[in-house]
């Protein structure tokens, strides 16, 4: 992976961080003790106007002479906080955009710890799903430990300023931040952001880094997801900050795609021979041991054949 432009600080830390946000994928047990706090006074700067915090999840932050934009807000306002702190250090403007990949609650149930004067934007899709099930995503996450429930005590979410359909540009000062939707992946609502001139992609659960494709409940869509994959990649980014795992640069894109359209055609297979959900599931993971024996989460492999078996009757 080449990263010219990135400064990596106390990568000890930020390698121990990237193991535990690859253990709590969503909807299935955590298999380590998971990191949630977001790490102060380490930012990584990935190209001239954006900067990440290296985290669960990672914080995207951009900055332009006039205006912050602030992508994502870190598990519960204890975290929005040091996302917000991390972004002031960093602000030439006076004006504060925050944003949030999608409604789960490590990505925008830190909202609370923004001023009132903060620009909060959001696609109309994230914002309605966000009605629908946040509250209930909050939950389920407070059951999970006595530190998710405290860092999650009384979170609420307010209105956004700003909703769009399908994008919006916002012109930073010297750099531009296009937040765009494309349709139903991780969730109904994923928001991805494109940093220009900087080339530089901001995520979400869309694009990762060798990560099996997380499919939580109904709400996600493994066609839908492979669909905007395919729609990235003739779009040409030096570099990607996802949302969970480590950074990288634009070759992300198609070494998704690669592996996403091979674990979809492998149990579109499948299911043609008449083979269980269950069955290929099992096989497939196997299977995928041998030929990405470097992606960390293989065994959310069986919940990917069970949503492309359910999505092709
Ligand atoms: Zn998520």
């Amino acid at each position: 992976m080449k990263m010219p432009g990135y400064r990596l600080r106390n990568s000890a830390a930020v390698a121990a961080m990237l193991v535990a946000s690859a253990a709590i994928a969503l909807a299935r047990p955590p298999q380590a003790p998971p990191v949630l706090m977001l790490p102060e006074n380490q930012v990584t700067h990935v190209s001239p106007h954006v900067w990440a915090i290296v985290g669960f999840p990672n914080i995207g932050i951009v900055v332009g002479d006039r205006a912050t934009l602030v992508v994502d807000t870190g598990l519960g306002p204890r975290n929005g906080a040091i996302a917000l702190h991390e972004a002031q250090k960093l602000s030439k403007g006076p004006v504060l955009y925050l944003t949030t990949t999608h409604y789960h609650a490590e990505h925008a149930a830190g909202e609370g710890a923004f001023p009132p004067g903060t620009i909060l934007v959001r696609p109309i899709a994230q914002q309605k799903e966000l009605e629908d099930k946040g509250a209930a995503f909050v939950a389920m996450f407070s059951s999970r430990s006595p530190q998710m429930k405290e860092l999650l005590e009384g979170v609420t979410f307010r209105a956004p300023d700003i909703t769009f359909e399908k994008e919006l540009t916002l012109d930073l000062g010297g750099v531009k931040a296009r937040l765009f939707w494309m349709g139903q992946a991780h969730t109904k609502g994923d928001e991805l952001i494109d940093v220009q001139p900087d080339s530089t992609l901001i995520s979400g659960d869309i694009v990762q880094n060798k990560m099996v494709p997380n499919l939580p409940d109904d709400n996600a869509s493994m066609k839908g997801w492979v669909e905007i994959l395919a729609a990235l990649r003739p779009m040409k980014f030096k570099y990607i900050v996802p949302d969970h795992g480590a950074l990288g640069d634009g070759s992300l894109i198609e070494q998704d795609f690669q592996f996403f359209t091979k674990l979809q055609h492998r149990a579109l297979e499948m299911k043609k021979q008449g083979k269980s959900a269950d069955d290929a599931g099992a096989a497939l993971t196997a299977e995928f041991r041998t030929k990405f024996p470097d992606w960390p989460n293989l065994s959310a492999i069986p919940n990917v054949v069970k949503h492309v078996y359910a999505e092709n009757p």
